[in-house]
């Protein structure tokens, strides 16, 4: 089933990067990118997953962006509201400071960070009962790819969330994240083919879970560049990209934007 009618995100996952000034030139040249030759709201979802202290700063000189991009959250807590939690950042605060989108199970932070399966439902839920949507991100490793597992993992990492994901959830709040962790700055890329082949069966396992799952976006990670993305845009049910090395040269990641955005016109 093609998922061709669905308008694609491209959103840069900056991680542990840059700093503040780097930031302020990407913006500016992005900017000026978006200026020249205008990427449509109706072509594009575009957006950027900053460093927690650099989201507020981000959002404002975004403000006077030629079109919408909006800013992301790495991460979020699986505590809820206000209190004694050090070093966190509950969803009620980001929804608070206006930030209406956060990732939620990167590899990263499922293998380096002790995300488990609970805290990710957690997170979830906090997310979604804020108002925000959730970029939720999925993916094997190389060892589960040659065993033949990949989908079946792919698949119950999705299942392991689902039950806390309402119907209305999937309509408005959901975005999937398909991210082979070999994939992860390695600068190895799934082929179109295998991707298309993993985004098809995660639309028919989310068709199952919801009629809505047929309009969730479906997004690609996993070493997106200028020199693939227009392969990966042709596809019907990769519905935008998650980038992150490529997202931090401002011309790049507007490439990959215009690739995306070209397949919509
Ligand atoms: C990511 O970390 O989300 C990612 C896709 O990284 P890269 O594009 O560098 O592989």
């Amino acid at each position: 089933m093609s998922g061709s009618t669905i308008v694609p995100w491209v959103i840069g996952n900056w991680k542990m990067n840059p700093a503040w000034a780097s930031s302020q030139q990407w913006i500016e040249q992005f900017k000026q990118h978006l200026q020249q030759s205008p990427i449509l709201e109706q072509q594009c979802h575009l957006a950027v997953a900053p460093t927690a202290i650099a989201l507020n700063r981000v959002q404002v000189q975004l403000d006077n962006a030629p079109r919408t991009v909006h800013t992301v959250a790495q991460d979020v807590s699986r505590f809820s509201g206000t209190g004694a939690f050090t070093g966190e950042i509950s969803a009620t605060l980001l929804a608070d400071s206006q930030i209406g989108y956060v990732l939620i199970g990167h590899s990263e932070r499922r293998e380096l960070l002790g995300d488990t399966p609970d805290v990710l439902k957690a997170k979830i839920t906090q997310a979604l009962a804020e108002g925000l949507t959730v970029i939720y991100c999925v993916g094997e490793t190389l060892e589960q790819r040659e065993q033949g597992v990949a989908e079946q993992v792919v698949l119950q990492q999705i299942c392991d969330v689902a039950t806390v994901i309402s119907e209305q959830h999937w309509q408005n709040q959901m975005i999937i994240a398909y991210e082979p962790i070999w994939a992860i700055g390695t600068g190895k890329t799934a082929s179109a083919q295998d991707a298309q082949a993993m985004h098809e069966k995660i639309r028919a396992g989310l068709a199952q879970l919801s009629p809505a799952g047929q309009q969730v976006a479906i997004l690609y990670g996993g070493s997106v560049k200028p020199e693939n993305a227009q392969e990966l845009a042709a596809c019907p049910d990769i519905n935008g990209a998650l980038v992150g090395g490529a997202s931090l040269n401002a011309e790049s990641f507007y490439q990959i934007a215009q690739a995306f955005a070209a397949n919509q016109s």
